[in-house]
């Protein structure tokens, strides 16, 4: 067996003949920059979340960061992050000129409403959760906390297209989320790009124009300093495209972690992510699968030499054990949970046999547990 982690060229190969007929049509239209595939994809990103609005932008990291420009958080202005997530979290704050705060994750590998709550300051303006893996933290409570403080919600929904909390969408909480259209992402174009959903008609207007150097969409006067931050034209044709089946891709990725959570969940030596159900707050689409795992390196090993392909995230650190980014917190699930987080395969090339046989070589691993 030779079971990649990620298989890139798949993305590509699976779809050839559709790709190359869309290069071919928006090619012919000369419709590079801002034209009706991308009106028509933001117009489906938003009716699908009911966000009141959705914006397509370069990429995700570009999203939050036009998030917090529009909700003027700058310098001086502390924002609230989990230690458990990309570095982009935490990389738009600072390129905004606020301070990112660091909290720690619970057991669902989120953001730990306690922890949270016990970093708010005086200058605290905002809680930025990551809805990490496919799935959505406890809003209530980061909600309530935000009253309780006045604080914004601008939630990283990166990983989020499609997940729910109680029914409402990913990216809808708060002042608005960003959704990553990066290649491995659930929803993956054959590049960046990354949309942001709003509720607000004025954050709307604000990235509407921030996005396109502070144009007005309309006259074309530059109406405040903006960025150059538009979802290609192309890679929006293509993203329409492929967001047809996107309810079949949430199916089987969720099929795909059934399989593990059956064959996995009596192992002592793994913390297996929540299952998926029909019967709770939460409906996750599984981004990832990460699995919190005992001896985690030789496990990765093992699954190596049985040809399985592995991810140890973001090298293993939490984003607060960078020294360069000088982020002081002390963070213990976060830091006992990276050194033991595992990623096995979930992606829509793995069939149910492989995925049975990276379950099997894990079992065998422990069998003398
Ligand atoms: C992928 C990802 C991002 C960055 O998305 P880009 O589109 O690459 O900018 C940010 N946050 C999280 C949690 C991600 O997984």
């Amino acid at each position: 067996m030779k079971i990649p982690f990620f298989n890139y060229p798949a993305l590509f190969i699976e779809h050839e003949t559709v790709f190359v007929s869309i290069f071919k049509d928006v090619g012919r239209r000369g419709a590079f920059i801002m034209q009706s595939d991308l009106v028509d994809f933001e117009k489906r990103l938003a009716e699908y979340t009911g966000a009141n609005y959705a914006l397509g932008v370069g990429n995700a990291t570009d999203g939050l960061e036009m998030l917090l420009t529009a909700s003027n958080i700058g310098p001086g202005d502390e924002v609230i992050f989990c230690g458990h997530t990309m570095v982009a979290t935490a990389g738009a704050i600072h390129m905004v000129g606020a301070t990112p705060v660091a909290c720690d994750a619970g057991p669902d590998h989120l953001m730990d409403p306690a922890s949270a709550r016990a970093k708010v300051t005086d200058k605290t303006r905002a809680i930025m959760p990551t809805q990490l893996n496919g799935r959505v933290c406890d809003m209530d409570a980061l909600q309530e906390i935000a009253d309780e403080h006045s604080l914004l919600i601008i939630e990283d929904s990166a990983q989020g297209l499609g997940a729910k909390y109680k029914g409402r969408f990913a990216g809808t909480f708060g002042v608005g989320g960003c959704i990553s259209f990066y290649p491995a992402k659930n929803l993956g174009a054959l590049g960046d790009g990354g949309a942001v959903l709003i509720n607000d008609p004025e954050i709307y207007k604000n990235i509407l124009s921030q996005r396109d150097h502070g144009r007005d969409p309309q006259s074309g006067d530059t109406v405040s300093w903006g960025r150059n931050s538009r979802l290609d034209n192309l890679q929006a044709a293509i993203l329409n495209y492929l967001f047809d089946s996107y309810g079949e891709i949430v199916a089987r990725r969720r099929e795909i972690a059934s399989i593990y959570q059956a064959e996995l969940h009596g192992i002592n030596a793994l913390v297996l992510p929540p299952p998926p159900t029909e019967n709770s707050n939460h409906f996750d689409v599984f981004q990832n699968y990460e699995i919190e795992a005992d001896r985690r390196d030789e496990l990765k090993a093992h699954l190596a030499e049985q040809g399985v392909g592995t991810l140890v995230q973001w090298g293993g650190h939490a984003v607060h054990e960078f020294p360069a980014l000088q982020i002081p917190a002390k963070l213990p699930y976060t830091e006992r949970m990276m050194r033991q987080s595992l990623m096995v395969p979930l992606n829509l090339s793995i069939t149910d046999e492989e995925v049975r046989f990276v379950c099997s070589s894990i079992q065998e691993f422990y069998a003398n547990d």
